[in-house]
């Protein structure tokens, strides 16, 4: 977090000192930061089995629990932490706190797995596989339990050195899912060099499937696609039932959104999880962040 606010430009200055903060304006004039910088910490936002409603995953999303101004999202700071070389400590600690919540929760059986999403920079560092087993290690989650989500365009930087990375991590027993599908300018050829087990479709298209055939299309052909190669398809961004109808009667197998539930703290998922599972209420949903 230090050389995350760093990097910001966020941390102490000399009276008078220049601000040449990409992060911004927001602070109160004059007044000084006692209250720590914060912390980086892991949300977790459900995903659902359309068979038959059941949590069987969770995603992981990276926040900074800012002292000042509040739970600040990724798209504020991933860009700088990867700029300035953060990345891949900040990969780290994700996997960390995302492996450690995973490995607590009480399904009663049911396992339900957490999906971490990796930078293209990430998947270029050899010292992945290493951190990804110490994190699996000190945990005690099983290695089946833990999906990692890369993008298309995470993949097509480098493609051979992505995909030789992917097949070193597939070799541990987690999951690869492809993140955001549809938006990457990439081939389709790529789908058959890698070890993944699902596709997850951007919530571009799942906002789009109701209001517009074209789309819908896109969505039912991505479905087949996905299916003939013995893939999963996930559809993110679902936020209301009849959307969620929609994409089940086109084949898709889960969905994540605010329908089921907003990416909520550690704490409050493992509660989140708990109730529902007492409740027997597969299809309550919940938002809980705002
Ligand atoms: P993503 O991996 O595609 O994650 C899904 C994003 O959609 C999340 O935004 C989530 O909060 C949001 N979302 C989920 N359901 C809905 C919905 O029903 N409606 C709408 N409008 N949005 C929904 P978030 O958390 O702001 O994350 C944005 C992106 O930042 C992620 O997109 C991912 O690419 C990146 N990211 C998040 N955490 C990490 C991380 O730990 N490491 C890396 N490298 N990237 C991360
Ligand atoms: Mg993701
Ligand atoms: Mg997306
Ligand atoms: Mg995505």
């Amino acid at each position: 977090v230090d050389a995350l606010r760093h990097a910001l430009g966020d941390d102490r200055r000399a009276p008078g000192a220049d601000r040449h903060a990409a992060g911004g304006d927001r602070r109160a004039a004059g007044g000084d930061r006692r209250a720590g910088h914060g912390r980086i910490a892991v949300h977790l936002q459900p995903q659902v089995d359309l068979d038959d409603g059941r949590v069987v995953a969770a995603e992981a999303l990276v926040r900074w629990e800012h002292p000042e101004r509040g739970v600040l999202p990724p798209a504020v700071f991933l860009g700088l932490a990867e700029e300035h070389g953060l990345m891949g400590r900040l990969t780290a600690e994700v996997l960390e706190q995302a492996a450690r919540a995973a490995a607590a929760w009480d399904t009663e059986g049911q396992p339900v797995r957490v999906a971490v999403n990796l930078s293209t920079s990430c998947l270029e560092e050899p010292g992945l596989v290493g951190v990804v087993e110490g994190a699996l290690a000190r945990s005690g989650l099983p290695a089946d339990r833990l999906v990692l989500e890369i993008t298309e365009t995470s993949l097509m930087h480098d493609p051979d050195r992505a995909v030789e990375m992917t097949h070193r991590l597939a070799n541990l027993g987690i999951g690869l899912s492809i993140d955001d599908y549809g938006t990457g300018y990439s081939s389709l050829a790529y789908l058959n060099d890698l070890p993944a087990e699902e596709l997850k479709l951007d919530r571009s298209f799942t906002a789009r499937a109701l209001a517009d055939p074209r789309t819908r299309a896109i969505v039912a052909g991505t479905v087949e696609l996905a299916h003939h190669l013995g893939l999963r398809l996930v559809a993110e961004g679902v936020e209301d039932r009849e959307t969620e109808e929609l994409l089940r009667e086109l084949g898709c197998d889960r969905v994540q959104g605010y329908l089921h539930a907003r990416p909520m703290p550690a704490e409050a998922f493992a509660r989140w999880l708990r109730d529902r599972s007492t409740a027997g209420r597969p299809h309550a949903p919940l938002a809980v962040e705002g």
